[in-house]
Formats: C-alpha cells, sequence, structure tokens
C-alpha cells in the first residue's frame, strides 16, 4: 500500500441480512481508532453511489444471489487489491444459500410473489421487478478471486477487528482459532 495516504477501505452488502455490518459497527470506539488508519471510501452506512476505483481492502458481506450481485463483485474484485469473504453467507453461502434447495430460480419467485396463499397469485414475473436471481445462489469463491475470510455468523467484532489490522498492516490474517462458523 501507498505509505502516503491511509489506507482505503470499503464494505459491501451482497445477498446477506445486514448482520455482518452490524457487527462491524460494534467495534463500537475502537471505530474511531480505525478511522484515524484507514478511509472508509464505500459502504451502506456511507452515501456513496459508485464503488470507487484503488480500494485497498473491500469486505462483501452475503453471498451472490443475482445478477445485480454478479455485476458488483466483478467490479469490485477489478477495483480492490484485497478482497475479503465477510460472514458466513459470503464464505459458504449460509442461510442465504438454503432455496439452492429448490433447484433454480423460479420456483423461489413463485413460492415468494405467486404463492395463493400468500400473495396475489397474478402478480407477473417480469424482468424488472427486483434483479434476475441466479437459479443458484453462490459463495463469493465461486465467483471472484478472494484474499482472505471472515467466518462468522455473523463474526464478531473482535475478529473484523483484528482481521482488519492485520490486513491494513499487510498482514495475512491469523485465523487460528477462530474457524467457527455459525
Ligand atoms: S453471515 Fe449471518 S449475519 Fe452475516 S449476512 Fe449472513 S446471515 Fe446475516
Amino acid at each position: 500500500m501507498d505509505p502516503v495516504r491511509k489506507p482505503r477501505v470499503a464494505t459491501v452488502w451482497l445477498g446477506g441480512c445486514s448482520g455482518c455490518h452490524m457487527s462491524f459497527l460494534d467495534m463500537d470506539e475502537r471505530l474511531l481508532d480505525l478511522a484515524a488508519k484507514m478511509d472508509l471510501v464505500f459502504s451502506p452506512v456511507a452515501d456513496v453511489k459508485v464503488f470507487p476505483e484503488d480500494v485497498d481492502v473491500a469486505l462483501l458481506e452475503g453471498a451472490v444471489c443475482n445478477e445485480e450481485h454478479l455485476h458488483t463483485v466483478r467490479a469490485v474484485r477489478a477495483r480492490s487489491k484485497k478482497v475479503v469473504a465477510f460472514g458466513d453467507c459470503a464464505v459458504t453461502g449460509n442461510v442465504t444459500a438454503i432455496r439452492n434447495a429448490l433447484g433454480a430460480a423460479l420456483p423461489v419467485l413463485e413460492r415468494a410473489y405467486r404463492d395463493p396463499v400468500n400473495l396475489n397469485p397474478q402478480l407477473p414475473l417480469e424482468p424488472g421487478i427486483v434483479p434476475p436471481l441466479l437459479d443458484r445462489v453462490l459463495p463469493l469463491h465461486q465467483v471472484i478471486t478472494v484474499d482472505a475470510w471472515l467466518p462468522g455468523c455473523p463474526p464478531h467484532a473482535d475478529l473484523i477487528h483484528s482481521v482488519l489490522l492485520d490486513l491494513l498492516a499487510g498482514r495475512t490474517p491469523d485465523l487460528a482459532g477462530h474457524l467457527k462458523f455459525g
């Protein structure tokens, strides 16, 4: 990393519940310390619309579920030096991938939007209602190269803090004793 500027960090919300970002905020006063060490250049907690160029560390929460996610993770990969699978959904698919048991996107849409018990059976499932779903929910490493892993559902704030400090210092995060999912 360029020593004359603070490392540029981004966090991204894909197919997840935002619990990983809540755990990020649970770093509490340590966020002030981190703010002195890095610039948060993109995040759901910051009002930035376009993922910027030249990001040093990107934390990606959630699995890859739809075409918009595919576009996003490829752009993030192209613009980031280190990409981190942030939380179990990004690492393995986790609860987001439960729908894979239905085999394809259409039965998911049918169940969610047209099940007569729940909603309007006449609702058309046309493109544009939501970003087109992938037939299978994918963990991040099945779409792009991942440089580091942050397991947990959500990862504990202490682990996020320690992995982030390692990455900001150019070290490989030491996950010994922290490979616990869920
Ligand atoms: S890993 Fe857990 S907390 Fe994080 S997005 Fe997935 S379900 Fe939510």
